[in-house]
């Protein structure tokens, strides 16, 4: 079965006390309109382009959340993003100049490009900024411009069309919701952005019964990305590499030393972004190391 879930339902914040917007099946197929990043505020016409006048808390609004049912916490939320349909302009400010009117671009979207300052042609490759479930309900609620354990502002650019995430659920139903589409960013997400615009997104939902990590993995046509966020790049690394390591060591039933040497043998370390209130990277590990996983 397919479900539209309009932008009108959305929050700026994953929590457990967040209303469902609908209850939908596994395997059912979702589709989430969502708002920029901006929440629409700002005006894609006003010359000059500027994110100065704004409400701030409503930043990255997710479109949702979306309750799947049979969802209990300990299992873990499949999201197959099948399709990503973007507006035809979005905008870009580049927010390390500390400013609250930085300088920005008005981006055209031409088919499966983006034109940069009348200049540069970039291919479009659509990314999720914001995905995510409902955190624990001790956690309280979180905003949608901090990544977590439960998703979030993870600004990774492996969530893109054809990618699998996994989140673990932790409350009945999950809670998905969705927001902050990018047409294009790199690594790192350097000056706090990517083409930020809005757009649809196109999901199928299942259910594992089982935790594959305490956090968000990605599954690409190639690799397995256990993702994890935290205050530092040095914090955010090294628990990823600890998850890593024992989502090897558990798959593969070998010691966490062994795994640990696969993973320096095998595995990248890459950073997702270094903007966010927690910073986020990733262990990218080729997926015919984890025959069967998902
Ligand atoms: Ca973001
Ligand atoms: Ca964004």
């Amino acid at each position: 079965m397919e479900h539209y879930v309009g932008s009108e339902h959305r929050v700026y914040a994953m929590s457990a006390a967040n209303p469902a917007v609908v209850t939908v099946q596994p395997r059912d197929r979702v589709v989430f309109q969502t708002l920029d990043c901006f929440d629409g505020q700002v005006s894609y016409d006003a010359q000059p382009l500027s994110c100065a006048v704004r409400d701030r808390f409503r930043a990255n609004p997710a479109t949702g959340p979306v309750a799947i049912a049979g969802a209990r916490p300990g299992m873990t939320l499949k999201v197959h993003i099948e399709k990503i349909t973007v507006a035809p302009r979005g905008v870009v400010f580049d927010c390390t100049v500390g400013s609250n009117d930085p300088p920005g671009r008005l981006v055209p979207i031409l088919d499966d490009s983006a034109l940069f300052a009348d200049r540069f042609t970039l291919p479009l490759q659509p990314v999720i900024g914001t995905i995510g479930v409902a955190p624990a309900p001790e956690q309280g609620a979180i905003p949608d411009t901090t990544p977590g354990d439960h998703g979030g502002n993870l600004d990774t650019k492996d969530i893109t069309v054809g990618a699998a995430v996994y989140l673990p659920v932790f409350v009945e139903g999950a809670l998905l919701g969705v927001g902050d589409l990018h047409g294009v960013q790199g690594d790192g997400e350097m000056c706090g952005q990517g083409i930020e615009l809005p757009g649809e997104v196109t999901v199928t939902v299942d259910l594992l019964e089982e935790t594959l990590a305490p956090g968000p993995v990605v599954e690409t046509p190639r690799t397995i990305c256990v993702i994890a966020s935290a205050r530092t790049l040095d914090e955010a690394a090294k628990l990823a590499v600890e998850r890593a390591r024992d989502l090897l060591a558990r798959h593969l039933q070998i010691s966490t030393h062994d795994a640990m040497m696969l993973l320096s043998l095998q595995a990248d370390l890459r950073i997702s972004q270094v903007v966010n209130p927690l910073r986020t990277v990733r262990v990218s590990i080729p997926k015919t190391l984890l025959p069967g996983l998902v």
